[in-house]
């Protein structure tokens, strides 16, 4: 592919505890800002915990999941007194950090989670956009300890709902397993390396570093699959243990899936697919035993920045 020049990052937000119990990013936006960490390079750095409120009940969300609020009904609902404190706080941070689609958005929006799902650490992102490539590129080639992978939801802007919509470019960098509301000291270090090798990344790209093209591997969201369950709604069956923890694993016909609390075995019907968030915690709620994918091979090409 052509080389290609593209616009500069002048600016990156990291997020954190837009779920208020998944710790790892709310004590790494809070070190940065006891470090007044204020730049990288001449790239400014904002730092932001987002949904303070669930944090300090220790709760995902209080009202409403806040990573369910970003799509353009909910920014742009009329805030009114029943209006839920979620998306009045999507409407709060879409006016400091966005607003989304405009020119005004921050050049890149990071958004750290944690997942109770054995996916190691991920990059989250909908569209397929060279900056988000070439920085996961560098993630994956820089960081050892942890398997890194990408997973695109292939969700056009207006209806994308999570926070890293706001921004230009952005991403969420999902890791685990790690329990809600627990720390974990591998998932820590594994989250700031990967945030200190993006910022690493920018500050090469923002000097005129040129940077190869090459290709990634991606995972596009296909489907989700909920637990069997009894005519009254309730769940009758536990992810099987041989799927439990193999997140990414390629699911094949005839691969057991579930356990029912009977006893039985359940099989997966259907083409070849990666699973992934198996088991997470947050989306019993949300009627998900795990995602399926497809795994994609992206080329992208050489790129530097853009001078002004
Ligand atoms: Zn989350």
């Amino acid at each position: 592919m052509e080389r290609t020049s593209v616009p500069p990052i002048h600016n990156v937000a990291i997020c954190g505890g837009t779920h208020g119990n998944e710790l790892t990013g709310v004590y790494i936006v809070r070190e940065m800002q006891k470090q007044k960490m204020e730049k990288a390079g001449s790239v400014s750095v904002t730092t932001v915990e987002t949904n303070p409120r669930a944090v300090a009940a220790g709760r995902r969300y209080t009202e409403m999941d806040l990573n369910r609020c970003f799509t353009d009904v909910l920014l742009s609902s009329p805030i009114t007194e029943s209006t839920l404190y979620e998306v009045r706080r999507a409407q709060e941070l879409n006016a400091q950090l966005g607003p989304k689609g405009s020119a005004e958005a921050v050049d890149l929006l990071i958004d750290l989670h944690n997942t109770t799902s054995n996916m190691g650490l991920c990059l989250i992102f909908y569209s397929i956009d060279w900056i988000t490539l070439h920085i996961y590129k560098y993630i994956e080639n820089n960081l050892s300890s942890v398997p890194v992978r990408a997973i695109q939801l292939d969700i056009p802007s207006s209806k994308a709902y999570s926070l890293e919509s706001v921004g230009k470019h952005g991403f969420a960098i999902e890791v685990g397993p790690q329990p809600n509301g627990v720390l974990r000291a591998d998932i820590f270090n594994v989250v700031k390396e990967a945030l200190d090798l993006t910022l690493q990344w920018l500050q090469k790209f923002s000097s005129g570093h040129s940077f190869e093209g090459g290709t990634v591997e991606a995972y596009t969201f296909v489907k989700s699959v909920d637990y069997p369950r009894d005519s009254a709604g309730k769940a009758t069956a536990v992810i099987h243990q041989n799927l439990q923890d193999n997140d990414f694993k390629l699911l094949r016909s005839g691969d057991p899936i579930f356990q029912t609390f009977s006893g039985d075995i359940l099989k997966y019907e259907g083409e070849d697919l990666y699973p992934f968030f198996v088991n997470e915690c947050a989306y019993y709620e949300k009627k998900i035993a795990f995602h399926l994918a497809q795994r994609k091979t992206y080329s992208f090409p050489p790129i530097s920045v853009k001078n002004d």
